[in-house]
C-alpha cells in the first residue's frame, strides 16, 4: 500500500481546466496523492478553489506560440502527464496540447465529454456554427444566448432580437448589442430555477452550444418542458 501511493506520489500532473469536470478529476487525482496542478485560462474573475494547484494565463509569450510555451512550462516544471480536460468548445488549448505533449513527449490523455443527445420532446434547431445559429433566430424573437462573452459580437448584426445575456462576470465593455438585458451569475443546475427565469424573462428561443455535461443541461430540460425551441451549435471535432 505505501509503495503503492510512493508510485502515485512520484508524477507530476497537468490538468488544463476551466470545466467541472476537471475540478472533479483534481480533487479525484489529489485525494489518491497525486501532485496535480489545473491550468486555467483566466477568463472568470473569481474561480472556485480547486483541489492542488492553480495556475492562471495563457502559455505563449514574446517568441512562444501557446503550443511551445505548454511544452516548455511541462518541462520547465517536471510534469509527467498532461490531461486536457477543457470544455468541448475550447479549441485552440485542445489543439496545443496535443502539439505540446508531441513536443515534450509526455503521457497525455483528453478527457471530453460527451455531447447532449436529442430527446423525445426536444425541440432543437441543428446548426453548424455560431453565424449559422444567428441566422436561424426570427425576427423579434427574445433570445437567451448562453455563449461566452467572447461569441457575443457575432449577434451584433440582430437588432431585430431582443437578448438575454446570462455571464458569471459583469462584462467589462459595453456589450455591442442593439437590445438586450444581462442576467449575472452562474446557470442554475436545477430545472425549475430554469423554467422560472425562462418565463419571467419571457424567453421564445434559447441559443447555445452543444456541450454536454450536466452544469448547462438545465436550460436543455427546461426548455423542453415548456416546449421552447433551442438553436444548437454541435461540435466540429
Ligand atoms: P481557447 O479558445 O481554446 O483558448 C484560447 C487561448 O486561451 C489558448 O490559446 C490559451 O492561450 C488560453 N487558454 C485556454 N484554456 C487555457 C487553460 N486551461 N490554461 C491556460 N491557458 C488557456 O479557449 P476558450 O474557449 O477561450 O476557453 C478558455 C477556458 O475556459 C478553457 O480552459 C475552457 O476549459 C474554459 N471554458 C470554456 C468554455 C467555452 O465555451 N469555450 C466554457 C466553459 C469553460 P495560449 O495560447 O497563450 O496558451
Amino acid at each position: 500500500m505505501a509503495r503503492n501511493m510512493t508510485e502515485k506520489m512520484a508524477g507530476k500532473i497537468l490538468i488544463l481546466g476551466g470545466t467541472r469536470e476537471a475540478a472533479e478529476l483534481a480533487a479525484d487525482l489529489v485525494a489518491e496523492g497525486h501532485d496535480v496542478t489545473t491550468s486555467l485560462a483566466g477568463r472568470t474573475k473569481e474561480p472556485e478553489p480547486l483541489a492542488g494547484q492553480t495556475r492562471i494565463g495563457g502559455f505563449s509569450s514574446g517568441e512562444m506560440d501557446g503550443a511551445e510555451g505548454l511544452a516548455c512550462y511541462l518541462s520547465k516544471n517536471g510534469f509527467t502527464r498532461l490531461v486536457d480536460a477543457t470544455h468541448p468548445f475550447a479549441m485552440q488549448i485542445s489543439r496545443n496540447a496535443v502539439e505540446a505533449a508531441r513536443l515534450s513527449g509526455i503521457t497525455f490523455e483528453v478527457r471530453r465529454r460527451p455531447p447532449w443527445k436529442r430527446t423525445e420532446g426536444d425541440n432543437w434547431i441543428e446548426v453548424d456554427d455560431l453565424d449559422a445559429s444567428r441566422d436561424a433566430i426570427p425576427a423579434g424573437a427574445r433570445v437567451l444566448l448562453a455563449l461566452g462573452s467572447q461569441h457575443i459580437d457575432t449577434f451584433a448584426a440582430r437588432d431585430d432580437v431582443h437578448f438575454i445575456i446570462r455571464m458569471v462576470d459583469q462584462p467589462e465593455r459595453k456589450l455591442p448589442l442593439a437590445d438586450h438585458e444581462l442576467v449575472l451569475g452562474k446557470p442554475p443546475a436545477d430545472t425549475a430555477s430554469e423554467i422560472i427565469l425562462l418565463k419571467s424573462y419571457g424567453v421564445t428561443h434559447i441559443v447555445c452550444r452543444n456541450s454536454g455535461g450536466k452544469g448547462a443541461y438545465a436550460k436543455i430540460e427546461a426548455a423542453r418542458s415548456l416546449g421552447l425551441p433551442v438553436i444548437i451549435v454541435g461540435r466540429q471535432d
